[in-house]
């Protein structure tokens, strides 16, 4: 075996690289109950809402709710925890209303984070509905700026749905490189790269992707296939490896190691002839391969 590969593998096995993949779990009863679910299926990191996904409200955590969280982390083995923002809020928003509850939401889901131990906080940049990109761009920039927090605030990729803002990645790296809050990076949905135009099927793409937005500041993949082929701007995920990316275009996409020590979140509908655990177990089984191809 080659020397650089072997130091590499070996690299990827220790603690802090070797791969992390989970779910979107479900925080119904209690917030740390998800630690519990993530565990149950074999997740090694999760992905959680830290209130519902379709309110503005968020609820507090009482300070028995937040230690209860954090010793479930110390003793699990599911780290990193990312939260996701809910989907009502749009940063780019140009409405002062609208804005105002959005900058609301984000700052009281980032305390949280901070209460609660999270490392990371992925954010989707909203719409500029109608008003223009760069309108939309300045709006997003202004709006994560009046965050004061500790956790990691990720940009999520979009797929490119009407007046959305972040599909075209170098406008990602324009409005990262735009924030002063110092703890930041990008979440890179693979389903919503693919439906914006990045044909990560082809060898060259991941490297591409990498020299726009730098693979030390893609701290999380969002590990979805897509229900409809690339350029499609719609964002519907598939199941790993059973839509138009297929097995044979992750693993194109994985022939960049770097992104095989990133943590990975599947956000898909579920197989319906395999458990959750057993479709866990066969992704890390590719991506395990993946090290060696
Ligand atoms: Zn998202």
């Amino acid at each position: 075996m080659h020397f650089k590969s072997a130091a590499f593998i070996q690299d990827i096995h220790n603690n802090d690289h070797m791969i992390r993949i989970g779910y979107h779990i479900s925080t119904s009863g209690a917030r740390d109950l998800a630690f519990d679910r993530a565990a149950s299926i074999g997740c090694n990191t999760m992905q959680i809402f830290l209130s519902n996904p379709r309110s503005w409200s968020v609820s507090k955590a009482s300070i028995d709710e937040q230690a209860a969280f954090k010793t479930k982390e110390k003793n699990s083995n599911i780290k990193p925890v990312i939260a996701h923002m809910p989907y009502l809020p749009n940063v780019a928003s140009s409405d002062n209303i609208k804005r105002t509850k959005s900058i609301e939401c984000l700052k009281k889901t980032a305390l949280l984070c901070d209460q609660l131990g999270i490392e990371y906080l992925v954010t989707h940049l909203g719409s500029h509905m109608g008003a223009g990109k760069s309108k939309g761009i300045k709006n997003a920039i202004s709006t994560i700026n009046e965050l004061d927090c500790k956790v990691c605030i990720l940009l999520e990729n979009e797929a490119g749905q009407k007046n959305s803002i972040g599909s075209d990645l170098h406008d990602m790296a324009e409005i990262l490189e735009a924030l002063s809050i110092k703890n930041k990076g990008f979440c890179l949905d693979t389903c919503h790269a693919f439906a914006a135009g990045y044909d990560i099927r082809e060898a060259s793409t991941a490297a591409e992707i990498g020299k726009i937005l730098d693979f030390d500041r893609i701290k999380v993949l969002h590990l979805n296939d897509a229900l409809y082929d690339v350029g499609s701007h719609k964002d519907r995920h598939e199941n790993f490896g059973m839509g138009f990316i297929g097995l044979d275009g992750f693993r194109q996409f994985f022939k960049e190691k770097k992104l095989l020590t990133k943590p990975m979140i599947m956000e898909t509908p579920g197989r319906v002839d395999i458990s959750m655990e057993d479709e866990l177990n066969e992704v890390k089984l590719f991506l395990e391969r993946a090290i060696y191809n």
